[in-house]
């Protein structure tokens, strides 16, 4: 008997007969797990808002959101996934260092909870454009540390960013709040790095930031009725990481964060989490079209590829390390060769694994890449040789949802417009 991947009981031929491959499913299950297993054991203080970035799918925002998870996005369109979603504009942050003054009017329109500004002239704007609708904008400040998160994929602060003000800026700048009347300046946001897998890390960068903030509103005589402490979290993907281990990540922060709010009872606190939510809950499917070897290596060349999942392609890191793989159909075969899994694509970018273990791979295998639930599609480009999106699915409490349609041709083409070389119209001739 061979032994398939399931979702929630959904066989993985049953999936990709229905929508066919390339596909993202997505476990609501292990997407709930995965929000209960730290939202139970973290300090109640501390709520959870949802970085669509991660996973800007708009049924994935909407069952986080059931769970209890807020939103932070930002762009206009995040914006509205997150309302659209049913995510109430009080439990909505929007951060980004290059907000439109469309996108900043969007989020005093739609009233939500802080708009986290990266510079003085987007505090300004904002300010500007509170005066025009005459209310009062709440602002939080996204502070360049001038310390730096070590052992993270990604350092954010202690260095020349366009992300926040820098901290030594901001504690000279003691006159912001009377400069800005009609901005209320409720909060201080941080974000120090991504990928981080050390607990330790995170409850010092926790700990470095709400002193941070308690310091620096007390330099500018702010009303601190916000702390985002950022997050960061990272999942494991490749040999030798291990996951955060949620129990003994809030058993360092729980304590930091009670003591915090003992002073400032008032205050929120947010720790805002993407990949850690849903990367876990993802496994993109390909079927193989063809297999063969070159020069010795044995190739299995599928649908999918780095259009959907550059981060699985791992451009940008020095070595390539392969995501958790396996032939999906055929879970129970021992992997005893080594494969490079390559797509469609007409670069040699376009390698997902290279020399993963799997069994003997044949034409109409289905290759999953597990762990890809975040920074798929998304952070991927998409629109190289104009494959466009594939489709994605959410099961949940054992029924199939198709949350996205694959992009059709002409999806694709439908905002292009032909130019006609022959013909003689006046059109668009410039003055
Ligand atoms: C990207 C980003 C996040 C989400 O990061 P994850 O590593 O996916 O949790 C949160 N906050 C900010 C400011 C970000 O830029």
């Amino acid at each position: 008997m061979t032994v398939e991947f399931q979702v929630q009981g959904v066989r993985v031929s049953e999936l990709v007969r229905r929508y066919g491959t390339p596909l993202f499913v997505y476990d609501g299950t292990v997407l709930r797990d995965r929000f209960h297993g730290l939202r139970d054991r973290l300090h109640p203080a501390m709520e959870i808002f949802y970085s669509l970035k991660a996973n800007p799918n708009i049924s994935v925002c909407a069952l986080l959101h059931s769970f209890g998870a807020r939103a932070e996005v930002s762009s206009l369109v995040e914006l509205t996934t997150a309302l659209r979603a049913g995510v109430p504009p009080q439990q909505v942050i929007f951060l980004g260092p290059g907000k439109s003054r469309q996108e900043l009017a969007a989020c005093l329109d739609a009233g939500i909870h802080a708009v986290v500004c990266e510079s003085i002239p987007e505090v300004a704007l904002v300010d500007e454009l509170a005066r025009e609708r005459g209310v009062k904008a709440p602002v939080a400040l996204r502070v360049n540390p001038r310390f730096a998160v070590k052992r993270s994929g990604l350092a954010m602060g202690g260095r020349p960013r366009q992300f926040g003000i820098d901290e030594e800026e901001l504690f000279g700048q003691t006159d912001l709040v009377k400069r800005f009347p009609d901005v209320d300046l409720m909060g201080v946001q941080v974000y120090m790095g991504t990928r981080i897998l050390h607990e330790a890390v995170i409850v010092e960068n926790t700990t470095r930031i709400l002193d941070l903030a308690e310091r620096l509103s007390a330099a500018l005589n702010l009303d601190l009725r916000m702390v985002d402490v950022g997050g960061g979290l990272g999942v494991s993907y490749f040999d030798g990481e291990s996951d955060l281990d949620a129990r003994v990540l809030t058993d360092g922060l729980n304590p930091v964060i009670e003591d915090f709010t003992a002073r400032h009872p008032g205050t929120r606190l947010i720790m805002e989490l993407g990949r850690y939510l849903t990367a876990e809950a993802g496994t993109y499917v390909m079927g193989v079209r063809y297999t063969k070897t070159s020069m010795g290596e044995r190739f299995a060349v599928a649908d999918g590829g780095t259009h959907h999942h550059m981060a699985a392609v791992g451009i940008g890191s020095f070595v390539k390390r392969n995501f958790p793989m396996a032939v999906l159909n055929r879970l129970d075969e021992p992997a005893t060769e080594e494969w490079s899994v390559t797509g469609p694509l007409c670069t040699p970018g376009d390698t997902i694994g290279r020399k993963v273990p799997l069994p003997p791979v044949r034409p109409g295998d289905l290759i999953g890449v597990h762990r890809s639930g975040a920074y798929g599609p998304t952070a991927s480009p998409g629109l190289f040789l104009s494959h466009g999106y594939p489709a994605e699915v959410l099961v949940h409490e054992g029924r199939c949802h198709l949350v996205r349609e694959r992009d059709r041709p002409e999806d694709l083409l439908q905002r292009q417009r032909l130019y006609d070389p022959t013909a003689h119209d006046e059109a668009d001739v410039p003055h």
